[in-house]
Protein backbone atom coordinates (compact mmCIF):
# COMPACT_ATOMS: atom_id res chain seq x y z
CA UNK A 1 0.00 0.00 0.00
CA UNK A 2 1.16 2.96 -0.72
CA UNK A 3 2.29 6.12 2.43
CA UNK A 4 -0.67 8.39 1.56
CA UNK A 5 -3.12 6.33 0.32
CA UNK A 6 -6.88 7.15 1.07
CA UNK A 7 -5.56 10.97 2.39
CA UNK A 8 -7.11 13.61 0.77
CA UNK A 9 -4.29 16.98 0.35
CA UNK A 10 -4.91 20.09 -0.77
CA UNK A 11 -2.61 22.52 -2.34
CA UNK A 12 -2.13 26.27 -3.47
CA UNK A 13 -0.63 27.63 -5.68
CA UNK A 14 -0.50 24.00 -6.95
CA UNK A 15 -0.14 24.73 -11.00
CA UNK A 16 3.64 25.41 -10.93
CA UNK A 17 6.68 25.79 -9.02
CA UNK A 18 6.89 23.68 -5.33
CA UNK A 19 3.65 23.16 -5.50
CA UNK A 20 3.11 21.73 -8.26
CA UNK A 21 6.05 19.43 -7.27
CA UNK A 22 4.48 18.77 -3.63
CA UNK A 23 1.13 17.56 -5.89
CA UNK A 24 3.03 15.27 -7.97
CA UNK A 25 4.88 13.68 -5.26
CA UNK A 26 1.77 13.34 -2.75
CA UNK A 27 0.10 12.13 -6.10
CA UNK A 28 2.90 9.80 -6.48
CA UNK A 29 2.05 8.47 -2.74
CA UNK A 30 -1.21 7.65 -2.84
CA UNK A 31 -3.00 10.23 -2.09
CA UNK A 32 -6.17 12.12 -3.55
CA UNK A 33 -4.35 16.13 -4.15
CA UNK A 34 -6.80 19.16 -5.14
CA UNK A 35 -4.63 21.27 -6.90
CA UNK A 36 -5.68 24.98 -6.77
CA UNK A 37 -4.73 28.25 -8.18
CA UNK A 38 -5.63 31.76 -8.85
CA UNK A 39 -6.39 31.88 -12.12
CA UNK A 40 -10.03 31.21 -13.60
CA UNK A 41 -8.64 31.65 -16.94
CA UNK A 42 -6.43 28.67 -17.25
CA UNK A 43 -8.98 26.28 -16.86
CA UNK A 44 -7.50 24.73 -20.21
CA UNK A 45 -4.27 24.20 -18.77
CA UNK A 46 -5.45 23.27 -15.84
CA UNK A 47 -7.31 20.16 -17.48
CA UNK A 48 -4.76 19.20 -18.96
CA UNK A 49 -2.43 18.93 -16.19
CA UNK A 50 -4.84 17.12 -13.87
CA UNK A 51 -5.39 14.69 -16.95
CA UNK A 52 -1.74 13.89 -17.42
CA UNK A 53 -1.51 13.64 -13.18
CA UNK A 54 -4.16 11.40 -13.75
CA UNK A 55 -7.44 10.30 -11.43
CA UNK A 56 -5.91 10.86 -8.38
CA UNK A 57 -5.81 14.53 -9.09
CA UNK A 58 -8.86 17.26 -9.43
CA UNK A 59 -8.48 21.28 -9.86
CA UNK A 60 -10.32 23.90 -7.72
CA UNK A 61 -9.81 27.52 -8.43
CA UNK A 62 -8.79 29.13 -5.11
CA UNK A 63 -7.81 32.62 -4.57
CA UNK A 64 -5.87 32.18 -1.12
CA UNK A 65 -6.51 35.64 -0.06
CA UNK A 66 -10.24 35.88 -0.04
CA UNK A 67 -12.25 34.23 2.30
CA UNK A 68 -15.27 33.42 0.42
CA UNK A 69 -13.09 31.74 -1.72
CA UNK A 70 -11.97 29.73 1.31
CA UNK A 71 -15.34 28.94 2.34
CA UNK A 72 -16.04 27.95 -0.99
CA UNK A 73 -13.06 25.20 -1.53
CA UNK A 74 -14.60 23.64 2.25
CA UNK A 75 -18.02 23.32 1.12
CA UNK A 76 -16.67 21.49 -2.71
CA UNK A 77 -13.77 19.51 -0.33
CA UNK A 78 -16.78 17.70 2.07
CA UNK A 79 -19.32 17.48 -1.17
CA UNK A 80 -16.34 15.32 -3.23
CA UNK A 81 -14.44 13.90 -0.73
CA UNK A 82 -15.90 14.53 2.46
CA UNK A 83 -12.52 14.76 4.10
CA UNK A 84 -9.18 16.72 4.09
CA UNK A 85 -6.42 15.23 5.99
CA UNK A 86 -3.11 17.53 4.20
CA UNK A 87 -3.14 21.00 3.72
CA UNK A 88 0.00 22.56 2.07
CA UNK A 89 -0.46 26.43 2.22
CA UNK A 90 2.05 27.21 -0.36
CA UNK A 91 0.60 30.11 -2.37
CA UNK A 92 2.56 32.82 -2.23
CA UNK A 93 4.55 36.21 -4.54
CA UNK A 94 7.23 38.00 -3.83
CA UNK A 95 8.33 42.05 -3.18
CA UNK A 96 11.13 43.09 -3.79
CA UNK A 97 12.04 47.14 -3.15
CA UNK A 98 13.75 49.66 -1.25
CA UNK A 99 11.36 50.81 1.67
CA UNK A 100 11.22 54.64 0.95
CA UNK A 101 9.60 53.49 -2.34
CA UNK A 102 7.80 50.40 -1.82
CA UNK A 103 4.22 51.54 -2.09
CA UNK A 104 2.28 50.53 0.84
CA UNK A 105 -0.51 49.22 -1.50
CA UNK A 106 2.47 46.35 -2.51
CA UNK A 107 2.92 45.86 1.57
CA UNK A 108 -0.94 45.40 1.65
CA UNK A 109 -0.62 43.00 -1.21
CA UNK A 110 2.18 40.42 -0.57
CA UNK A 111 0.31 40.54 3.13
CA UNK A 112 -3.17 39.31 1.89
CA UNK A 113 -1.59 36.93 -0.11
CA UNK A 114 1.30 34.99 1.96
CA UNK A 115 -0.28 35.84 5.34
CA UNK A 116 -4.36 36.41 5.44
CA UNK A 117 -3.78 33.30 2.93
CA UNK A 118 -2.31 30.89 5.24
CA UNK A 119 -4.50 32.83 8.14
CA UNK A 120 -8.24 31.61 6.12
CA UNK A 121 -6.57 28.21 4.78
CA UNK A 122 -6.14 26.78 8.67
CA UNK A 123 -9.22 28.53 9.74
CA UNK A 124 -11.43 27.64 7.45
CA UNK A 125 -10.43 23.99 7.29
CA UNK A 126 -9.51 23.39 11.06
CA UNK A 127 -12.96 21.60 11.75
CA UNK A 128 -13.08 19.24 8.31
CA UNK A 129 -9.28 18.35 9.24
CA UNK A 130 -9.65 17.86 12.97
CA UNK A 131 -12.71 15.27 12.17
CA UNK A 132 -10.34 13.48 9.81
CA UNK A 133 -8.10 13.62 11.59
CA UNK A 134 -9.95 11.36 13.83
CA UNK A 135 -10.08 8.38 11.61
CA UNK A 136 -6.09 8.41 11.31
CA UNK A 137 -3.62 6.98 13.93
CA UNK A 138 -1.59 10.25 14.13
CA UNK A 139 -4.13 12.84 12.65
CA UNK A 140 -4.20 15.60 9.69
CA UNK A 141 -1.28 17.68 8.82
CA UNK A 142 -0.87 21.49 7.66
CA UNK A 143 2.24 22.11 5.52
CA UNK A 144 3.28 26.11 5.65
CA UNK A 145 5.24 27.08 3.00
CA UNK A 146 7.32 29.97 4.62
CA UNK A 147 11.12 30.63 3.16
CA UNK A 148 14.63 30.95 4.60
CA UNK A 149 13.38 34.51 4.32
CA UNK A 150 11.61 34.19 7.48
CA UNK A 151 14.54 33.69 9.60
CA UNK A 152 16.98 35.78 8.38
CA UNK A 153 16.56 39.64 6.83
CA UNK A 154 17.31 40.36 3.08
CA UNK A 155 18.52 43.42 1.46
CA UNK A 156 15.39 45.33 0.47
CA UNK A 157 12.84 42.58 0.75
CA UNK A 158 11.50 43.48 4.16
CA UNK A 159 8.14 43.07 3.12
CA UNK A 160 8.45 39.67 1.94
CA UNK A 161 10.96 38.53 5.00
CA UNK A 162 7.90 40.04 7.23
CA UNK A 163 5.82 37.76 5.27
CA UNK A 164 7.57 35.03 5.74
CA UNK A 165 8.56 34.92 9.50
CA UNK A 166 4.69 35.70 10.35
CA UNK A 167 4.24 32.42 8.71
CA UNK A 168 6.54 30.94 10.67
CA UNK A 169 5.52 32.00 14.19
CA UNK A 170 1.52 31.79 13.26
CA UNK A 171 2.64 28.07 12.47
CA UNK A 172 3.99 27.83 16.07
CA UNK A 173 1.17 29.07 17.73
CA UNK A 174 -1.33 27.19 15.83
CA UNK A 175 0.37 23.87 16.64
CA UNK A 176 0.15 24.58 20.13
CA UNK A 177 -3.24 25.61 20.04
CA UNK A 178 -3.86 22.12 18.36
CA UNK A 179 -1.62 20.21 20.90
CA UNK A 180 -3.06 22.01 24.01
CA UNK A 181 -6.71 21.35 22.65
CA UNK A 182 -6.11 17.94 21.69
CA UNK A 183 -7.14 18.52 18.10
CA UNK A 184 -5.79 16.15 16.22
CA UNK A 185 -3.96 18.31 13.34
CA UNK A 186 -0.28 18.77 13.90
CA UNK A 187 1.12 21.89 11.85
CA UNK A 188 5.03 22.73 10.61
CA UNK A 189 6.68 25.21 8.59
CA UNK A 190 8.79 24.35 5.68
CA UNK A 191 11.83 27.11 4.88
CA UNK A 192 13.10 26.61 1.21
CA UNK A 193 16.40 28.61 0.34
CA UNK A 194 16.58 29.24 -3.37
CA UNK A 195 14.47 26.84 -5.92
CA UNK A 196 14.44 27.21 -8.97
CA UNK A 197 10.73 27.76 -10.05
CA UNK A 198 8.46 30.60 -12.45
CA UNK A 199 9.01 32.83 -9.07
CA UNK A 200 12.93 32.81 -8.84
CA UNK A 201 12.24 33.47 -13.05
CA UNK A 202 10.62 36.45 -12.49
CA UNK A 203 12.07 37.84 -9.52
CA UNK A 204 15.98 37.61 -11.30
CA UNK A 205 14.51 39.63 -14.12
CA UNK A 206 13.16 42.36 -12.25
CA UNK A 207 16.45 42.90 -11.10
CA UNK A 208 17.61 42.61 -14.09
CA UNK A 209 15.25 45.48 -15.11
CA UNK A 210 16.24 47.55 -12.64
CA UNK A 211 19.92 47.39 -13.70
CA UNK A 212 21.35 45.46 -11.05
CA UNK A 213 22.53 42.55 -13.45
CA UNK A 214 23.33 41.75 -17.08
CA UNK A 215 20.57 38.90 -17.27
CA UNK A 216 19.32 36.54 -15.03
CA UNK A 217 21.88 33.65 -15.21
CA UNK A 218 24.15 35.96 -13.69
CA UNK A 219 22.10 36.09 -10.64
CA UNK A 220 21.39 32.27 -10.74
CA UNK A 221 25.12 31.77 -10.94
CA UNK A 222 25.53 34.02 -7.96
CA UNK A 223 23.23 32.45 -5.71
CA UNK A 224 24.86 29.17 -6.54
CA UNK A 225 28.26 30.25 -5.39
CA UNK A 226 26.98 31.31 -1.94
CA UNK A 227 25.14 28.55 -1.23
CA UNK A 228 26.90 25.69 0.18
CA UNK A 229 26.21 23.09 -1.54
CA UNK A 230 26.40 25.31 -4.77
CA UNK A 231 23.56 25.19 -6.61
CA UNK A 232 19.58 25.87 -6.23
CA UNK A 233 17.08 23.45 -5.59
CA UNK A 234 15.02 21.52 -7.64
CA UNK A 235 10.81 21.66 -6.41
CA UNK A 236 11.11 18.05 -6.10
CA UNK A 237 13.74 18.66 -3.19
CA UNK A 238 11.42 20.71 -1.35
CA UNK A 239 8.63 17.98 -2.05
CA UNK A 240 10.09 15.23 0.11
CA UNK A 241 10.31 17.52 2.76
CA UNK A 242 6.14 18.10 2.17
CA UNK A 243 5.71 14.64 1.80
CA UNK A 244 7.79 13.55 5.20
CA UNK A 245 5.54 16.24 6.81
CA UNK A 246 2.18 15.04 5.50
CA UNK A 247 3.13 11.13 6.22
CA UNK A 248 3.30 9.33 9.46
CA UNK A 249 6.90 9.29 9.74
CA UNK A 250 6.72 12.93 10.85
CA UNK A 251 3.80 11.69 13.67
CA UNK A 252 5.91 13.51 16.70
CA UNK A 253 6.49 16.79 14.69
CA UNK A 254 4.45 19.83 15.35
CA UNK A 255 5.27 23.61 15.49
CA UNK A 256 8.74 22.49 13.85
CA UNK A 257 10.62 24.72 11.14
CA UNK A 258 11.85 22.35 8.57
CA UNK A 259 15.50 24.33 6.52
CA UNK A 260 15.86 22.88 2.97
CA UNK A 261 18.44 25.63 1.91
CA UNK A 262 21.39 23.38 0.79
CA UNK A 263 23.40 25.38 3.88
CA UNK A 264 22.73 29.13 3.37
CA UNK A 265 21.53 29.78 6.68
CA UNK A 266 24.48 27.59 8.53
CA UNK A 267 26.70 30.16 7.20
P1 LIG B 1 5.51 30.34 -8.22
O1 LIG B 1 6.25 29.49 -9.19
O2 LIG B 1 5.35 31.79 -8.53
O3 LIG B 1 4.07 29.70 -7.94
C1 LIG B 1 3.20 30.35 -7.08
C2 LIG B 1 1.83 29.82 -7.22
O4 LIG B 1 1.00 30.57 -6.31
C3 LIG B 1 1.22 29.96 -8.61
O5 LIG B 1 0.54 28.77 -8.95
C4 LIG B 1 0.23 31.11 -8.44
O6 LIG B 1 -0.94 30.97 -9.21
C5 LIG B 1 -0.18 30.94 -7.00
N1 LIG B 1 -0.80 32.13 -6.43
C6 LIG B 1 -0.35 33.41 -6.42
N2 LIG B 1 -1.25 34.20 -5.83
C7 LIG B 1 -2.29 33.41 -5.45
C8 LIG B 1 -3.52 33.63 -4.80
N3 LIG B 1 -3.92 34.86 -4.40
N4 LIG B 1 -4.35 32.57 -4.60
C9 LIG B 1 -3.99 31.33 -5.01
N5 LIG B 1 -2.85 31.06 -5.63
C10 LIG B 1 -2.01 32.09 -5.86
O7 LIG B 1 6.19 30.25 -6.78
P2 LIG B 1 7.15 29.17 -6.08
O8 LIG B 1 8.54 29.63 -6.25
O9 LIG B 1 6.75 27.81 -6.47
O10 LIG B 1 6.76 29.46 -4.56
C11 LIG B 1 5.81 28.71 -3.84
C12 LIG B 1 5.92 29.10 -2.38
O11 LIG B 1 7.27 28.83 -1.94
C13 LIG B 1 5.67 30.57 -2.12
O12 LIG B 1 4.99 30.73 -0.90
C14 LIG B 1 7.08 31.15 -2.01
O13 LIG B 1 7.10 32.32 -1.25
C15 LIG B 1 7.80 30.00 -1.35
N6 LIG B 1 9.25 30.00 -1.55
C16 LIG B 1 9.80 29.98 -2.80
C17 LIG B 1 11.18 29.99 -2.92
C18 LIG B 1 11.86 29.95 -4.27
O14 LIG B 1 13.09 30.12 -4.31
N7 LIG B 1 11.17 29.73 -5.36
C19 LIG B 1 11.99 30.00 -1.78
C20 LIG B 1 11.39 30.02 -0.53
C21 LIG B 1 10.03 30.01 -0.42
P3 LIG B 1 -1.18 31.81 -10.56
O15 LIG B 1 -0.29 31.16 -11.56
O16 LIG B 1 -2.62 31.61 -10.84
O17 LIG B 1 -0.80 33.23 -10.25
Amino acid sequence: MKRLEGRVALVTGAMRGIGLGIAERYIQEGARVVLSDLSASTADEAAALVSKLGANASYLQLDVAQESSWQAAEKSLRATHGRLDILVNNAGIDCTGAIESMEYSAWRRIMSINCDGVFLGTKTFTALMAESGKSTRWGSSIINISSIMGMVGFVEASPYNASKGAVRLFTKSVALEYAKKRTPIRVNSIHPGFVKTPLMDIGMQKFVDRGLAEKPQDLFDAIAAQTPIGRLAEPSEIAGVAYFLASDDSSYCTGAEFVVDGGWTAQ
